[in-house]
């Protein structure tokens, strides 16, 4: 079936009572045991809830993967991944990653014992060249938050299988519509539900989704101790975003490629950094992996003061954080999503005050390009 398809029809059949078109929400905590030492498979909704178990099903069949585990943030997601390791081990992460796995790694699995080295994973040599013995898993995103660094994932699932690593695949922006980590060797994608998948800024959520049952067992057990789970209501309204999902990433995509290019020729605006514009360093790995580019852009303009002008100046496009969702959005990474990476660190990976990040909505294309034009002036 088509993966556009299953978007819209990935639920189990659950018309068989009343004949619903949707997928009722179970807004209960408890369920009623049916005798003694019995159960219906829903005992408690920490450990698992009918509606959440359904937006769980469509996003592994989504993914290829054996299980998927629904969390109420992405970043509950990646915390409860951090579970899997002990003290003492390391993992190869990418080193332009989103400003809160930056966070969490730096200042919380690093207290708890964890080490990381930082490297180019779109280099597959520095991979290779961090791995030690106590290396136990490679962590990336491609295309990176906001430098849109493509790394080449059966490349890196070679290295990793090679040493028995895990690999670990954050796919928010290009989600399963457009990339299938799993299918290119990965064993655990994660998503930011909030952003494509949800699809209109109105909903937290996060997926971790595995290759293998053994690796789904071990991240079930971690998910119902540590209590993160995606609420009946918040699993309700990912099951209908995801519904929308693949209109939603064309359309976005074909608007991204027309302001990609229209960027490019502006005067005051210096780079373009888009996957899909045919001059990306990861155009041709991109068109080798992935069956589309995704609406991510980030740019320079020429000063501080046109970037600081075109943020105050900007109507229809939003000033705000996040990404993915029906509406365009713009953000200053430096003050925003990136204000907690060191200067240094951030200004060497090219995050400085000239570089603003757009998430490219659904709108007409002409009336983005009539907003944003006036708003560089
Ligand atoms: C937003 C985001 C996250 C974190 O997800 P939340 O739902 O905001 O907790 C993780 N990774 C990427 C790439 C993101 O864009």
């Amino acid at each position: 079936m088509d993966i556009s398809t299953l978007c819209i029809h990935g639920a189990e059949d659950h018309t068989h009572c009343t004949g619903s078109i949707t997928v009722p929400i179970y807004q209960a905590a408890t369920f009623v045991h049916p005798g003694v030492g019995e159960s219906t498979g829903y005992d408690y909704s920490r450990l698992q809830n009918p509606t959440r178990e359904q937006v769980e099903k469509i996003v592994a069949k989504l993914e290829n993967g054996a299980d998927a585990l629904a969390f109420s943030t992405g970043m509950a997601a990646v915390t409860a991944l951090m579970e899997l390791f002990k003290i003492g081990d390391h993992l190869i992460v990418s080193d332009d990653l989103y400003g809160g796995t930056h966070r969490l790694f730096h200042h919380i699995s690093m207290k708890n014992g964890i080490s990381f080295s930082f490297v180019d994973t779109s280099d597959s040599s520095e991979v290779i060249k961090h791995i030690k013995k106590e290396t136990k898993a490679i962590y990336i995103e491609t295309p990176t938050n906001p430098m849109m660094q493509v790394t080449d994932i059966a490349a890196i699932s070679k290295i990793a299988k090679e040493n028995n690593l895990l690999l670990i695949v954050d796919n928010t922006f290009l989600t399963p519509y457009f990339q299938n980590p799993i299918q290119l060797g990965a064993d655990i994608v994660i998503h930011s539900g909030t952003k494509y998948l949800s699809g209109h800024n109105d909903t937290l959520s996060g997926f971790l989704v595995t290759r293998t049952e053994e690796l789904s067992e071990k991240l079930r057990f971690i998910h119902k101790t540590t209590g993160a789970g995606l609420s009946p209501f918040d699993s309700w309204l990912m099951i209908r975003g995801i519904k929308t999902l693949a209109i939603r990433m064309e359309k976005q995509q074909e608007n991204a490629i027309l302001l990609a290019n229209w960027l490019s020729n502006h005067p005051k605006v210096q780079s373009v950094y888009y996957v899909g514009l045919p001059t990306h360093p990861g155009y041709e790995i991109s068109k080798k992996q992935a069956r589309g580019f995704g609406s991510m852009i980030s740019f320079k303009v020429d000063t501080e003061e046109t970037a600081v002008q075109l943020l105050s100046k900007v109507k229809l496009v939003l000033y705000a954080e996040s990404l993915g969702g029906v509406e365009t959005l713009i953000t200053y990474p430096m003050l925003q999503t990136h204000a907690d990476v060191p200067k240094e660190e951030r200004e060497a990976k090219g995050i400085d005050e000239r570089l603003l990040r757009i998430s490219v909505g659904i709108e007409n294309i002409n009336d983005l390009i009539v907003d944003l034009g006036q708003a560089l002036g």
